[in-house]
């Protein structure tokens, strides 16, 4: 049973209209030849926080009444979603308070500053933060908006499939980045309910791919973290995950990893060859389509989640035919 379906996703689509990029969504001259099928990539590294969690953080906050909005929202990411929820919080004039821990480096602290969110520093550990942000909610009566497992969310990324369900109807086979599930879950729902002949793949790295673990264990289990070039990827999907472990078992046709080389393979041709600056998360599908380790039938859309990769590290991967993994900066 898929919790959040078309509907809801319709009505996030119609919330977010304005609000957030109808990304573009480009043919990869490139990737079609090599694939022998059209190739187009979904563009949501042009969201203008960099990644499409600009979708679900912004649903989200337009579903609380003015109340909720002024008492504010928190969170504990320092990533991609900490971004979106800073943006989407001032967007709408609510208050946003992001938690980290004391070893979050500086740059981080400040990208979220000044996006007009209040940072709060507690504690040593991402747990210290979540603590934080449970403390508030309880005590404060902040909302707690969560990067993946909220229908709010989920619907709000769910409307990157209806863009594409709308503009290539024709569409085969869709490529999603996989962490938490909430892109997949609302990117699967919506293109099975429009376009049921699609398959929908979920891609993630080998290093650590908690939502991959979970399907094979037949319920939500703990991973270990490790360093990755797909950072966004990293996490856990939580052991009482209510949405989006049921909604990947349910919608999504396999589950493909890859290789902290083949990631680098796909950062590095986004760059060369498709002119994009994508991040490691970002670039998975193209890498899976390198790696040839999807099998391509027919028309296929690659969903490019995000661009939030530091400038050297960016650098180095794209001057050299190699990667060296280290120092790989962590968390949604
Ligand atoms: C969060 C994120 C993902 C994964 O999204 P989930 O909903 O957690 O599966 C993929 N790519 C980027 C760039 C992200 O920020």
């Amino acid at each position: 049973m898929s919790v959040v379906g078309l509907d809801r996703i319709a009505m996030a689509q119609e919330r977010l209209s304005g609000r957030v990029r109808h990304t573009p969504l480009i043919v990869s001259n490139n990737l079609s030849a090599r694939c022998g099928f059209p190739i187009y990539l979904k563009l949501e590294s042009h969201q203008p926080t960099g990644s499409f969690k600009l979708r679900g953080a912004t649903n989200a906050v337009l579903s609380l009444n003015d109340e909720a909005k002024k008492r504010g929202l928190v969170t504990a990411s320092t990533g991609n979603h900490g971004r979106a929820l800073a943006h989407a919080a001032k967007a709408e004039g609510a208050r946003a308070v992001i938690c980290m821990s004391a070893l979050v480096p500086a740059n981080k602290v400040d990208a979220v500053k000044a996006l007009g969110a209040e940072v709060r520093i507690v504690g040593r550990s991402q747990d210290d933060a979540q603590e934080e942000v449970e403390r508030l909610v309880r005590e404060e009566g902040l909302t707690a908006i969560p990067p993946f497992d909220h229908a709010d969310v989920i619907a709000g990324q769910g409307t990157i499939g209806l863009e594409i369900a709308e503009a290539r109807p024709e569409t085969e086979l869709v490529l999603v980045p996989l962490s938490g599930g909430g892109l997949a879950a609302g990117v699967a729902a919506a293109i099975k309910g429009r376009l049921p002949q699609a398959r929908v793949i979920g891609i993630s790295m080998e290093r650590g791919a908690a939502m991959n673990e979970s399907l094979r264990a037949g319920k939500p289990v703990q991973v270990e973290e490790l360093e990755t070039l797909a950072d966004s990827l990293g996490g856990g999907i939580g052991l009482e995950n209510r949405y989006t472990f049921a909604m990947c078992r349910d919608l999504l046709d396999d589950v493909v990893l890859l290789s902290e080389e083949e990631i680098a393979g796909g950062i590095r041709h986004a760059f060369r060859t498709e002119g994009e600056i994508v991040e490691g998360a970002g670039a998975v599908g193209i890498a899976a389509l390198l790696a040839k380790k999807i099998d391509v039938r027919g028309p296929t859309v690659v969903l490019v989640s995000g661009r939030n990769i530091g400038e050297a590290r960016h650098r180095q991967i794209v001057d050299t035919d190699s990667v060296a993994i280290s120092a790989g900066a962590r968390g949604r």
